[in-house]
């Protein structure tokens, strides 16, 4: 993912004209703090990467997984630097992790490991320097504890120092939709820029959690958009009819459970592997990175592609698809809207407001459809494929 990210990041500088040397210094991260954290006499490596702070303070989540390393945490922090330059916030880029597996640990454990882990950071931390976020195996209640750490660490009160908080602690309405939300209103500026959008329209979803359920909910509001097939890692469910996911959450937790699209419409379960070559219209990946390679871009049927997971697409299979004029929206503005909504919170905290679900939306939108309409233009004027686009506008940024 590393060398993936980079390489993007190289040709798309090269192309810009900047010299080896700058391009080199873009690629280094400003700090990277590697620590061990300690409970109940176990040891857990622990990292926090902050990749540019050019634009602004850092941002980026912090996972918690028995895979997280420090080439993954740079990756990530270096392709958040890129993404929100390309949605042009005033943040930086910056990920954090710590090596663990949470299943195996008491809830009193994972408190231990957030509150430790926040501590040992407070200093290089805080709403004018880097803000964390929840990210994979960590949640509302975990940035939570962290808030409170961190500011017991430095005796003082700083809301802003972290987002994705619960609703009581200074979160921002609209946060667990956002990047479902995002990718809809990415596609549909795309689309409205194609003139596409009077036209009836299949689409075709890989991945059925918190993104893909909320992009599936959303969509909804764009009649001539029409789910025809969703997936997890265990199957597809296809209903050429159309399928409705108001269902497919577990009650009262709003989990998605797409198991619940069998029970109620009929829809037929196949492999999950099926998703990608489906023809449908749209084809969205929202689950996890490198989805279509090599092995299988060849069965993609769709014309529009749109990562909603981070890296869903290999560079390999994206200069296959590229030769066959599809389309792909990428990463870093189809799935920014996380990020966008984060800014949104640490910006009310800033200001002591709380804004409404409606007011959250519209900004969101308003950033959106602005980084979308630049990385249209910038494709067409030059003849770049979207994601050169983008990348090329977020570098112009950072290196300016
Ligand atoms: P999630 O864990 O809630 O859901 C992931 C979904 O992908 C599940 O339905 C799972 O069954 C499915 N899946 C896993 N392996 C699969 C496979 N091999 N084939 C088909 N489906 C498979 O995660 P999420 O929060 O919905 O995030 C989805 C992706 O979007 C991740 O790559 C994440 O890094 C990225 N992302 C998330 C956010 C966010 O705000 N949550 C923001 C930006 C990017």
């Amino acid at each position: 993912m590393l060398e993936t990210a980079q390489g993007a990041i190289r040709e798309a500088a090269q192309r810009l004209g900047y010299d080896e040397q700058t391009i080199e210094a873009l690629l280094e991260a400003e700090a990277e703090h590697v620590f061990e954290i300690e409970v109940n006499g176990k040891k857990y490596p622990a990292y926090r990467v902050q990749h540019n702070s050019k634009l602004g303070p850092f941002k980026g989540g912090v996972r918690f997984h028995p895979h997280v390393n420090i080439h993954e945490v740079r990756a990530l922090a270096t392709l958040m630097s890129l993404k929100t330059a390309a949605v042009n916030l005033p943040l930086g880029g910056g990920k954090g992790g710590i090596a663990v597996d949470p299943r195996l640990l008491s809830r009193e454990e994972v408190e231990e490991l957030a509150r430790r882990y926040s501590r040992h950071l407070a200093p290089h931390i805080g709403s004018a320097r880097d803000i964390p976020a929840p990210d994979v195996n960590t949640n509302a209640e975990i940035v939570d504890w962290m808030v409170d750490e961190y500011e017991k660490t430095l005796g003082k009160t700083d809301k802003g120092s972290f987002t994705g908080k619960s609703m009581s602690n200074g979160g921002s309405e609209g946060r667990e939709a956002a990047t479902g939300r995002g990718g809809v209103i990415t596609l549909v500026e795309y689309l409205k820029a194609r003139g596409l959008m009077d036209k009836p329209l299949t689409v075709a979803m890989q991945g059925f959690g918190n993104v893909g359920y909320w992009f599936a909910k959303v969509m909804r509001d764009y009649p001539n958009l029409k789910l025809i097939a969703v997936s997890n890692s265990k199957h597809t469910w296809v209903q050429p009819d159309g399928i409705d996911v108001t269902n497919a959450v577990h009650v009262p937790s709003g989990t998605p459970r797409p198991e619940a699209l069998h029970d109620t419409q009929s829809t037929t379960a196949q492999p999950s592997d099926l998703i990608t070559s489906l023809k449908a219209d749209i084809l969205v990946l929202a689950a996890l990175e490198d989805a279509v390679t090599e092995a299988n871009v060849q069965n993609v049927q769709a014309d529009i592609l749109v990562e909603l997971a981070n890296g869903p697409i290999s560079k390999a299979a994206e200069k296959t698809l590229s030769n066959r004029k599809i389309d792909i929206l990428p990463d870093v503005i189809a799935n920014a809207g996380g990020v966008i909504v984060s800014y949104l919170e640490w910006k009310q905290n800033l200001a002591g407001e709380h804004w409404s679900e409606a007011e959250v939306n519209r900004q969101l939108e308003e950033i959106l459809v602005d980084a979308t309409d630049a990385m249209l233009k910038r494709a067409a004027d030059k003849d770049l494929s979207l994601k050169q686009a983008a990348f090329e506008l977020a570098l112009e940024r950072l290196l300016a």
